[in-house]
């Protein structure tokens, strides 16, 4: 067999970005807020790298840290500012909140034409009636990266095994590909014979969390395998990214593999500012301001 593609998500993360920089020169007033509450970690280094992309390509990012200890009431009224400000085209929340916060709850408070990251039940209600291909930003980036090899391999028709069914990838994802008409599993953790389901797919797409999860035993000769997973493992030489496939074993069986570090996630950004400019042509453009 020929050797696998690498769906680099890197390298198409810069391309695309370099794309969207070129359209955004005629929309420099394009802004996105971005809400962190608390100071976790790894939440502080996701929203750091959201605002540098923004600020790559052209969009005015605003940065809004709010303590750990803020009450839902406050939040709320926080977020009522900025969808009534006309000059914020996107507002996200990064998640997970604090504990004492309603997510659910908040997130419904942002107004559905300014949630860049598509979790408001207006959006996502639209996604799976299948009026709109406007998905949360992981979602976009998968099919960005599917698309990058249309040439070769097309979504119509294949089986695909999507393993994780969370809100944010899985459930979302599954909808984008019906769209393109292809047959949908979703595998979850009480999933049944996960290996032999996995091996009727042309397409696996895994975010689980869960290092090696998916080994070459469970991957059928010329599948393309997408890896969402995030798992920081560590090794002699330090921490290290791995994604849920063992993918030295694994690659060499496929059409088509993600990497982990560069595949996924470098999307998942770029996917991001794709969203927002989506809405401010949408909503912004169309409908003269009107954003509330
Ligand atoms: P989640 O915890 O919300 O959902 C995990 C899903 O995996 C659940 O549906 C659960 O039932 C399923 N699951 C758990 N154990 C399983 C098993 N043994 N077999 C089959 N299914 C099992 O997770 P999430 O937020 O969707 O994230 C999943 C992974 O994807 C994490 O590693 C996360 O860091 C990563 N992630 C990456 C990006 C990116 O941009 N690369 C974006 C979002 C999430």
């Amino acid at each position: 067999m020929n050797n696998p593609i690498l769906l680099n998500g890197y390298t198409l993360s810069q391309k695309k970005n370099e794309d969207l920089k070129k359209i955004l020169v005629k929309c420099p007033s394009l802004s996105l807020a971005t809400i962190l509450v608390g100071d976790d970690k790894a939440s502080h280094i996701y929203v750091q790298a959201k605002i540098k992309a923004c600020q790559n390509v052209g969009i005015n990012p605003i940065p809004v840290f709010l303590s750990k200890d803020i009450t839902e009431q406050e939040l709320l009224k926080k977020i009522e500012l900025l969808n009534n400000d006309s000059t914020v085209h996107g507002i996200l929340v990064q998640l997970p909140l604090p504990d004492h916060l309603n997510s659910h709850k908040v997130l419904e408070s942002i107004n559905p034409k300014k949630d860049v990251d598509c979790f408001h039940p207006f959006n996502i209600g639209n996604l799976y009636a299948g009026v709109s291909d406007f998905a949360p930003a992981t979602s976009v980036g998968i099919m960005m990266l599917l698309d990058s090899i249309r040439e070769q391999w097309s979504i119509e028709s294949k089986n695909v095994v999507i393993v994780g069914a969370s809100n944010i990838v899985g459930k979302p994802t599954a909808m984008l590909l019906l769209q393109k008409e292809a047959t949908i599993t979703i595998a979850h953790k009480k999933t049944k014979n996960l290996k032999e389901l996995c091996l009727t797919a042309d397409l696996i797409i895994i975010a689980v969390g869960k290092v090696n999860l998916i080994t070459k035993d469970m991957v059928r000769k010329g599948a393309v395998v997408i890896d969402v997973g995030m798992n920081r493992i560590q090794t002699e030489q330090g921490t290290k990214l791995v994604g849920d496939v063992d993918f030295e074993n694994v690659k060499d069986q496929t059409f088509a593999i993600t990497p982990v570090p560069k595949g996924v996630g470098p999307m998942t950004i770029s996917a991001l500012l794709y969203n927002l400019y989506f809405l401010y042509q949408q909503h912004y453009t169309k409908n003269n301001n009107d954003l509330r």
